[in-house]
């Protein structure tokens, strides 16, 4: 069969220790010998980061506005260990950070559901996506260690010299203070991000945060929502017959376990953070989640939500056996995939995307899964597969289909 073709590159971003062994495992045998793949290559590899003090990661996001659609391997956050282990020149930032900042984004998480790895929560007949802000609050504070007795305050000084100045606390001994920000123009394109994906994917979207307690800074969050909403996305939203639904972030919580899923939630950088494992978790594995950019602009960065699954790699290294789940990889190329089909009008490239996904679900409930499914699977008498060898299996199923 001839292979299907390309338009335009996807940006593909290499990364690091077990997700670039599998990275090169899903492009031999699942991509490669079916399509033309066109890519720009960038590789954000921790070691060529380093090389090239983390320019590629830069101009990997440059490439991606210009092109509207990546897929990112996972990558080392360099910390301490790292340091010396790759002994690098410097701390390099998050390459998700320096992304998500380059485009603005907001990141949309969906856990991949299959028969046999049902959710802890019985009533989530279908996926919940978390939508997370990926711009400030705690994610870019600063913090003071306090010493001793003394006055804090938080001051503002506008560029004609106006101040506005509040006392935070008269400490009368030592404790700890925290500055945090946010900006009108990015919850804006949080905001317009939502909405816009709640109708691409016709779900309902909700909204929350501590806005009774914190009466200004969450406050700001609720009304641009809603302003958002009222001037732009109302009638679409009606048309559509979906539904946008603001409360607090504990109503929320207390809510999500009660429903039947299909919707997207929206929270800010803290919430997203904590409610994404949280719900990932609730649906079996960090190995089962997607995880796609979306910058207010339409540009699409495709990933796993998962690490780079170092303790696997180690493994590998010691020339042991792994048996690390690829899903949520597969899942990033084909989101990609996709995208790319339905913006070039390439039909093929989208159902290349849709057969490749119907064939990991289907090898996965024949009973052919890596070790982290199988030990919670409610299937019984399943094969458990090393990583290339479950690749394989997805490629035989496909080939059947
Ligand atoms: P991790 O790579 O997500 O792995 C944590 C543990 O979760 C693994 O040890 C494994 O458990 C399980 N796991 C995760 N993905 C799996 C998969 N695909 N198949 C099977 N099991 C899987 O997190 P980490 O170990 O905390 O972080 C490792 C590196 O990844 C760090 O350098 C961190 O900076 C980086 N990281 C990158 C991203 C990203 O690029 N998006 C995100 C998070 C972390 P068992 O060991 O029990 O089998
Ligand atoms: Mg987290």
């Amino acid at each position: 069969m001839a292979k299907i073709q390309m338009k335009t590159p996807l940006v593909e971003m290499d990364g690091d220790e077990m997700t670039r062994i599998m990275w090169q495992m899903i492009k031999d045998e699942l991509l490669l010998p079916y399509i033309d793949l066109k890519t720009e290559y960038y590789d954000l590899g921790l070691e060529y980061r380093n090389q090239t003090d983390d320019q590629v990661t830069i101009d990997s996001a440059e490439a991606t506005k210009k092109y509207g659609v990546a897929v990112k391997c996972a990558t080392i956050t360099p910390n301490a260990a790292r340091m010396s282990e790759y002994d690098l020149k410097e701390m390099w930032k998050s390459p998700n950070g320096t992304i998500r900042a380059a485009l603005d984004g907001t990141v949309f998480r969906t856990p991949i559901q299959v028969k046999g790895i049902e959710p802890c929560v019985k009533n989530w007949e279908k996926p919940i996506t978390l939508a997370r802000h990926a711009y400030g609050d705690v994610y870019k504070n600063t913090e003071i260690k306090v010493p001793g007795a003394g006055k804090a305050e938080l001051v503002y000084t506008a560029e004609d010299g106006t101040v506005i100045r509040e006392i935070i606390h008269e400490f009368d001994g030592p404790g700890i203070l925290q500055g945090i920000h946010n900006t009108d123009r990015s919850i804006t394109s949080f905001a317009r991000a939502c909405f816009s994906y709640a109708l691409d994917t016709k779900q309902d979207l909700w909204f929350a945060t501590k806005d009774t307690i914190s009466k200004k800074y969450d406050h700001n969050f609720k009304d641009i929502f809603q302003e958002i909403y009222e001037t732009e996305y109302k009638e679409k939203f009606e048309a559509a017959g979906l539904e946008y639904f603001y409360t607090l972030i504990d109503d929320a919580v207390a809510r999500v376990m009660k429903t039947r899923g299909g919707f997207i939630w929206a929270c800010k950088n803290y919430d997203g953070d904590v409610m994404s494992d949280m719900v990932s978790s609730a649906c079996g594995s960090l190995a089962m989640m997607t995880s796609v950019l979306v910058s207010p602009d339409g540009v699409y960065e495709y990933e796993a939500a998962h690490g780079t699954v170092q303790r696997h790699y180690y493994k590998h290294l010691e020339g042991e056996e792994t048996s690390t789940n690829s899903v949520a990889t597969i899942f990033a190329w084909t989101g990609a995939l996709r995208k790319r089909g339905e913006l070039d009008g390439i039909p093929e490239l989208a159902e290349f995307a849709d057969k490749l996904e119907r064939a990991v679900l289907q090898t996965i409930e024949e009973g052919r899964m890596t070790k982290d499914l199988a030990l919670i699977t409610s299937l019984s008498g399943v094969t458990v597969l090393n990583t290339l060898d479950f690749i394989r299996a997805v490629r035989e199923t496909m080939e059947t289909m």
